[in-house]
Parts: C-alpha cells; sequence; structure tokens
C-alpha cells in the first residue's frame, strides 16, 4: 500500500512516453512540495510539461491537501487546470472529485506527488498508479523533518 509503483526526482522528470507506456490517461498533480516548493516557487519548466501533457491529450487535475484555496487555485489557474483543495489526501473523497472531473478510471490515472502517507497511499487506495517524487524544499519544521525521516525509514525497508 505504501509502495509508489515510480520513482522521480521532480515532475518535469516524468518524458510523456512514460505515460503512453503505462497506459496513463490523465495524472492527479500534488502541489506542495511538488509543483511549488517552499516559497511558493514554482518548479522550473513547469508550464512547458504541462504543455507536453496536453499535447499528449493526457487529462491533468490538480489534487492538494491544502486548505489555502487561494494558494492552489493560483497555481491551477496559471498551469490552466482544473483542481481539488483540502483533498485529504490518503483519503479517497479528494481523489475521488478529481477523478470525476477527469473523467477517467482510477487504473489509467497516474497520481504524482512528494508524500508516501498522503500521496502514493491514497492512491495506491484508489488503485491508481502512484508515483512519488522527491520534495522541492527541505523540511523547515521539526515536525516535518520526523515525517521525513520515518518515510525514508519506510522508503528503505519497502526496497531492501
Ligand atoms: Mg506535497
Amino acid at each position: 500500500m505504501l509502495k509508489p509503483k515510480a520513482r522521480f526526482d521532480k515532475i518535469t522528470d516524468i518524458d510523456t512516453n512514460f505515460f503512453k507506456e503505462k497506459n496513463i490517461k490523465a495524472v492527479i498533480l500534488d502541489v506542495d512540495n511538488t509543483l511549488i516548493d517552499f516559497d511558493k516557487k514554482p518548479l522550473d519548466n513547469i508550464e512547458s510539461w504541462i504543455e507536453s501533457l496536453k499535447k499528449e491529450n493526457i487529462k491533468i487535475c490538480i489534487a492538494s491537501n491544502s486548505i489555502k484555496k487561494p494558494k492552489v487555485s493560483k497555481v491551477a489557474q496559471k498551469l490552466d487546470v482544473p483542481y481539488v483543495y483540502f483533498s485529504t489526501k490518503p483519503f479517497k473523497r479528494g481523489l475521488k472529485k478529481a477523478q470525476k472531473i477527469l473523467q477517467v478510471e482510477p487504473q489509467y490515472i497516474a497520481e504524482i506527488g512528494d508524500q508516501l502517507f498522503t500521496d502514493v497511499l491514497g492512491a495506491n487506495r484508489m488503485k491508481m498508479f502512484s508515483i512519488l517524487t522527491t520534495p522541492l524544499s527541505p523540511e523547515k519544521t521539526l515536525l516535518g523533518e520526523i515525517k521525513r525521516k520515518f518515510e525514508k525509514f519506510v522508503l528503505h525497508k519497502i526496497y531492501a
């Protein structure tokens, strides 16, 4: 349940051919530390990456656990994609909402994000294709740091 189907450093490292090979017709994207960093700076080349997906008719929806609607909607607007905020990953509610927007069956959807216990677990519970990326920013809080350490520990166990 916690094992990602694939791992990449950044989402912009994922080639559209990868999605084609895996029969992925839509993607659900996390926001914090996946599309933007701690200072809300967008990932380099994210706009051209989004364009390349759109060109291949791969549908896109954002699903962020953030309760800050203005922040999430701003990113979504910039990339011209629909969004779900306060998506409560790993619970199914928000991901189901995103799936409804996408109108694609879960097995053809890749859910991409930087956290094991929200993004990957949520995707796997929904039977979506889970992709784990490396967080864009280092954690700024002690709790965040502990969470990352625990994630690393679990990843190590999974791949041992
Ligand atoms: Mg995140």
